[in-house]
């Protein structure tokens, strides 16, 4: 026993973990080996959240709660993570020049601290923009790192903005965030709808983005501003972080419709990991979170506002802790996405780093805590080998419509 024990403490210290009760379990050493064999890719992930901040290095291991970090290159190959889309995300500030000057430049800086990243850290991380590059930086035991833009505030009014993003990598651009922009309707926006769906402007932009090759995400959207952008792309689009409607009720989520007439155009919805969008909160909770999150919209950022904002969730965090979601919450999301869409049209799009995590998937390096959970419910291989970024590689082989 004390041997037995010795010998895990000593595996811990090699490979940097800790001790993890649960190393036997045959389903975790199954999940293990198909990490080994497919290519996993998370289409969401808010690293340049974190490596805007002072100091912080992707290429470093962090503690997850120390640290108040999810993503990092050693804890992605921990994870056997082998590809994430690093989200280039503007809050939604005013509709103004100076507004939209302020997000192209905040955009600009996180293109530039991306591509410093995985050029420091060539040895661990590369840039991929195509399906091709993800399978050969996985063959090369490396971690791609994939661009998307997360609201597209920072195209402004200028149509030229999205061939620049596109040169330097992004693939995506989520519509919009949390508020309206010049593009399009938010699902969430206070004020509510500003365009009636998708504006003028944003049907140039969908039209454009088909033409350079840049998919189209549907998350954060309108229902409206969702029918408006499918009815008139000529590729397939993606929710590259968005849950289902029926089993979560909240207008960030997805409506069954939604998810089947996405299917129907070939594309993809990919389950995020945020517990408001998995299980439903009291009102009392949704209403504290709604608060928290307004605070930030529209705002200059200052580390004093950013600091007060943090401690605010903390606490609201903890007074909830109970309602936080759990794996088998995800596997839900999956299931019903599954069964109404067909396993080709789901994915994974974690928002680690963005509000993502829940008990059981606390950071990138667990996550095959979920494909474990995925095993319980009988998914093959093959399966998972689509769910964990097959899917999406097919998708994105098909950005460019001419
Ligand atoms: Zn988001």
């Amino acid at each position: 026993m004390k041997s037995k024990l010795h010998s895990l403490l000593f595996l811990g210290l090699l490979t940097g973990t800790s001790l993890r009760p649960v190393q036997d379990d045959p389903l975790l050493q199954k999940a293990r080996q198909i990490h080994q064999r497919v290519l996993t890719l998370d289409t969401h992930a808010d690293a340049p959240i974190m490596m805007q901040k002072p100091g912080f290095d992707v290429g470093v291991a962090h503690d997850t709660k120390r640290d108040q970090s999810q993503i990092d290159f050693p804890r992605m190959k921990q994870g056997r993570m082998d590809a994430m889309f690093f989200a280039v995300y503007t809050s939604q500030g005013p509709r103004t020049p100076e507004g939209h000057a302020n997000a192209k430049a905040s955009a600009l800086r996180q293109f530039e601290l991306i591509h410093e990243a995985v050029k420091k850290h060539a040895d661990q991380a590369e840039l991929a923009t195509t399906p091709a590059d993800a399978y050969r930086i996985e063959k090369a035991g490396k971690r791609a790192v994939f661009i998307g833009m997360e609201n597209g505030y920072p195209i402004g009014d200028d149509l030229s903005m999205l061939r620049k993003y596109y040169d330097l990598g992004c693939r995506y651009v989520t519509l919009t965030h949390f508020a309206n922009n010049l593009i399009g309707d938010s699902s969430t926006d206070p004020d509510g709808p500003l365009h009636n769906g998708l504006s003028d402007f944003g049907k140039k932009v969908v039209v454009e983005m088909n033409r350079l090759g840049i998919l189209i995400d549907v998350s954060h959207v309108a229902d409206k501003t969702f029918y408006d952008a499918l009815a008139l792309s000529k590729a397939p689009v993606i929710a590259s972080h968005s849950n289902a409607r029926a089993l979560c009720d909240f207008p960030r989520n997805m409506t069954d419709d939604m998810i089947r007439a996405i299917a129907a155009r070939g594309g993809v919805v990919q389950v995020n990991f945020v517990s408001d969008y998995l299980r439903k909160p009291s009102d009392a909770h949704r209403a504290a979170k709604t608060k928290i999150r307004m605070a930030r919209v529209g705002r200059e950022m200052t580390p004093e506002l950013e600091a007060r904002i943090t401690a605010q969730s903390d606490s609201v965090s903890k007074v909830y802790a109970s309602e936080r979601a759990s794996l088998s919450d995800i596997a839900d999301h999956i299931d019903h996405i599954v069964k109404i869409a067909g396993i080709d049209h789901v994915g994974i799009g974690s928002d680690f780093d963005g509000g993502g995590g829940v008990n059981g998937l606390e950071d990138v390096s667990q996550i095959e805590n979920l494909t474990v959970e995925l095993l319980r419910r009988k998914y093959s291989e093959d399966d998972i080998r689509k769910i964990w970024g097959g899917n999406l590689l097919r998708v994105l082989g098909k950005a460019k419509a001419l």
